[in-house]
């Protein structure tokens, strides 16, 4: 069997990494890109220094902020249509997940108006077998800032974007969609309030885990995945607790880069509730996934035990078992703020059938997960999540 690794791209990682971006965007060639960001962070420090490093690197640009906390598919043609009116040669995307996403969606239907359905999951899986099949697309060059430490959307090559008219978040990705330069700076993070801190953290997490417990071979981002949880267990609470803690801003943003080349090897069953419950009731996605992640651990346990126990010994938790990775996962997510039930984000469990469906279909999530699981499995997990059984 022939495996494809495909490694990501340029990162410039640290305090005052933002520095780079004007000589960035000059060898890149990119000399009127659109900064695309969500509409909070418009009166915010981070977009106010972005213009500034434009400006003194004397590069004209075109601002887009017309999308939402769930970016879908009408946002990504908004885009790309005042990415066509301005002339725009190129593509900055500065914000959390949001804007990253609606930023590649935009590269990708700026070239190609059919793109969100070409190259949709499903589809892609039906037409190429790798991303490395793909057709070339030419896709205009993206720098990636990101603002929050969470999706790791920084580093991907797919968007997830709301397809509102079937009410589901559908993944899109080509490998052009591919930032070609990806900017670290814990200082754009220090303005992240400390429960989307937790939340975007704990979707980092979410994306180690699922990752190695995938069961697709990728010894290299199975490796990136076991240092990645290493890094939310040293810098989350710290994020949390201190804002200003550069040094914990600065590990929660690799973690969450880094989840992102780990879940080249797959994600799992949190993610495919995660997505159809985020697109029916606008939960926050991190969020979702920290109150899911316990629930789905435990209905994988028996395919996951061994790798679990090497978690937590290399973790050095005092309990190097399964039960003790669990453990540690309730009492990290407790401590954060987070909490134990869906029903206290005010879901009651009533659609199940419904979800343990819509989850079943996330193939790219669901297909990945340690176990194969079926629509009536996701249901009941859904039911244990809104309930807080945990078994
Ligand atoms: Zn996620």
């Amino acid at each position: 069997m022939i495996h494809y690794w495909n490694y990501p791209t340029e990162i410039f990682c640290g305090v005052d990494a933002l520095t780079v971006l004007g000589e960035r965007c000059a060898l890149a060639g990119m000399h009127r890109p659109l900064l695309v960001t969500d509409p909070g962070m418009l009166e915010l420090p981070p977009l106010r220094a972005v213009r500034e490093h434009l400006k003194a690197a004397g590069i004209d640009h075109g601002l887009f902020h017309g999308l939402s906390g769930n970016p879908s598919l009408e946002h990504a043609c908004a885009g790309a249509a005042a990415f066509a009116e301005g002339g725009h040669d190129s593509l900055i995307a500065l914000g959390g997940g949001s804007a990253i996403d609606a930023a590649k969606g935009i590269a990708l239907l700026s070239r190609d108006p059919q793109g969100a359905a070409r190259f949709e999951w499903t589809q892609m899986l039906e037409h190429y077998p790798t991303l490395a099949d793909y057709p070339p697309l030419n896709l205009p060059p993206l720098i990636v800032i990101p603002t929050t430490a969470g999706t790791g959307s920084e580093l991907g090559r797919e968007a997830v974007l709301t397809d509102t008219a079937q009410g589901v978040k559908k993944v899109i990705g080509h490998r052009e969609m591919l930032a070609r330069g990806v900017i670290l700076d814990p200082r754009l993070t220090l303005g992240l309030p400390p429960g989307l801190t937790a939340a975007t953290g704990m979707d980092a997490l979410t994306h180690h885990l699922e990752a190695l417990f995938s069961p697709l071979c990728h010894p290299m981002s199975a490796g990136i995945a076991v240092e990645g949880v290493r890094l939310v267990r040293l810098h989350l609470e710290n994020a949390m607790r201190d804002g200003n803690d550069l040094l914990a801003r600065e590990g929660m943003l690799i973690a969450s880069a880094s989840a992102a080349v780990a879940f080249q090897k797959g994600l799992g069953g949190v993610h495919a509730l995660a997505h159809p419950l985020g697109a029916r009731y606008h939960l926050h996605h991190g969020l979702l996934n920290a109150v899911l992640l316990p629930y789905v651990l435990v209905a994988n346990r028996s395919a996951i035990e061994g790798d679990a126990a090497r978690l937590a010994r290399y973790l050095e938790l005092e309990d190097g078992s399964f039960d003790g990775l669990l453990a540690w996962v309730l009492e990290l997510r407790a401590r954060v703020g987070i909490p134990a039930t869906l029903a206290q984000l005010g879901l009651n469990g009533d659609d199940a059938a419904l979800v343990g469906e819509l989850a079943l279909a996330d193939i790219s999530s669901s297909q990945t997960n340690a176990l194969p699981l079926g629509a009536g499995d996701y249901a009941r997990i859904y039911r244990n999540a809104v309930g807080g059984v945990l078994k």
